[in-house]
């Protein structure tokens, strides 16, 4: 198969590592990439939302399977762009069509799925500018802290956890009156506070059987002990002890089986990954989002645990027979340190040279922000590199990840030491 992979961060790195081990690939292109992505494919200047370029380049390479990265091409509708035309159709794409990818798109329309379909989620009402006074006037009957979230795509920001009525009010009056988040937050969903701890599910599916991919836990914050800004993403692991059988039975059940039934009973085609963001509220799962991609750093702590041949799993959901397809997971520990920029989330310089990646022995690194400048590997992001490891055990991989981390060097370099330390 003639491989093409949209996308250019950490988890198209993963991506690419795995499909690069397939006995089933000939060639991997990967739109546009990054410095890694060079040694497993051939990265192709076209960004992720020029559909004419990458359906252009898809007939002149006789690719035969497209693998969405993140999820702006899928909410902008690729698939629906390649299905569309009579040239493009023979060409599989993984990711869902507009439809389905409204469940990461609008957090209205991802609700009122879960409610339809009973799926445990946070109660919650959705108000527009006309409800303003209704909404502000339900804000009074809420128990706090109360959370408001934007409807649409805010670049991970439109969710705010209010913790004081006034702020509450304030902030639903700006997000409705003054767009706060433009046109994401013409429609607020103000959503009951869960308080437990949280995971990710992954799933892929041919939209009608599926595989519960490992789970993973990730790391939000900058600093250690996870405090300060939130970033997209510090470090993952995976599995997640806490998530026992019993717990992933429960989410299986009352999550997975539903969500997959719920999308054929409203004729919602899809194929592609659900990534479910879950808070486990005293040992029940309940859902916090749908998101239509994989995660990233979640990614490069997921991939390297299934022992399967992706590319065949990638097929079985393009030809609607997945469920045929074997599948086995590796029982060890990924634990993943995702190396930034001196002064991310806030503001960074880029261009600097990264050096020393090849002392690194005992771990896989995952190229993100990074890109060729003269044959010199120079940082061009906030998040750099995710250097993965893979252990008998949680404290292992965490001492190997983070000694690796170290090895690397570039100017102004920073990681966390103590990803997935809270676990142990
Ligand atoms: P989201 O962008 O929907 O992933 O939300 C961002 C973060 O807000 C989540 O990762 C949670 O930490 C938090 N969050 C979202 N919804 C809730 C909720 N109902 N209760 C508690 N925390 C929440």
């Amino acid at each position: 198969m003639n491989i093409l992979i949209v996308g250019s961060g950490g988890r198209e790195s993963a991506f690419a590592y795995k499909i690069a081990q397939s006995p089933k690939l000939t060639n991997l292109y990967i739109a546009p990439g990054n410095a890694g992505t060079e040694q497993y494919g051939q990265n192709v200047d076209l960004k992720v939302t020029d559909f004419e370029g990458i359906a252009a380049f898809a007939l002149a390479n006789a690719i035969t399977l497209i693998l969405v990265g993140p999820e702006e091409p899928l909410v902008k509708g690729i698939h629906d762009f390649f299905l569309g035309r009579d040239d493009l159709k023979h060409i599989a794409v993984v990711g869902p069509q507009k439809l389905g990818a409204q469940l990461e798109g609008s957090k209205d329309f991802s609700k009122e799925f879960m409610f339809r379909h009973n799926i445990p989620t946070a109660a919650y009402k959705s108000f527009e500018l006309s409800n303003l006074e209704e909404g502000l006037a339900y804000l009074e009957t809420q128990k706090l802290p109360i959370v408001l979230k934007a409807d649409g795509l805010a670049a991970g920001k439109g969710v705010l956890i209010c913790e004081t009525l006034e702020d509450a009010k304030a902030e639903l009056t700006a997000m409705l009156a003054e767009a706060k988040f433009g046109q994401a937050s013409s429609v607020v969903v103000i959503e009951e506070f869960l308080k437990g701890i949280e995971l990710s599910v992954f799933v892929l599916t041919d939209g009608d059987s599926y595989k519960v991919l490992p789970s993973a836990k990730d790391y939000k914050r900058i600093g250690e002990g996870d405090t300060g800004l939130n970033t997209g993403g510090m470090g993952s692991i995976s599995p997640v002890p806490f998530a026992d059988e019993t717990f992933l039975n429960k989410v299986e059940e009352r999550i997975i089986k539903p969500t997959v039934d719920g999308l054929k009973k409203d004729n919602i085609p899809y194929k592609g990954f659900i990534f479910i963001g879950l808070m486990n509220v005293d040992g029940e799962p309940y859902v916090i989002e749908y998101n239509v991609r994989m995660g990233d750093p979640e990614t490069e702590s997921v991939l390297p645990r299934i022992e399967s041949d992706l590319v065949d799993l990638l097929e079985g959901v393009a030809q609607s027979n997945l469920s045929s397809r074997s599948y086995t997971l590796s029982p060890k520990t990924a634990v993943t340190v995702m190396l930034v920029s001196g002064g991310y989330p806030g503001d960074y310089e880029n261009g600097k040279v990264i050096s020393n990646i090849e002392n690194v022995k005992e771990s896989i690194v995952f190229h993100a922000g990074t890109k060729l400048v003269n044959g010199e590997v120079v940082t061009a992001g906030g998040r750099v590199i995710a250097v993965t490891t893979l252990q008998d055990d949680l404290f292992t991989a965490l001492q190997q990840a983070t000694a690796d981390a170290g090895r690397i060097f570039f100017q102004g370099k920073y990681f966390r030491t103590d990803i997935g330390f809270d676990l142990i």
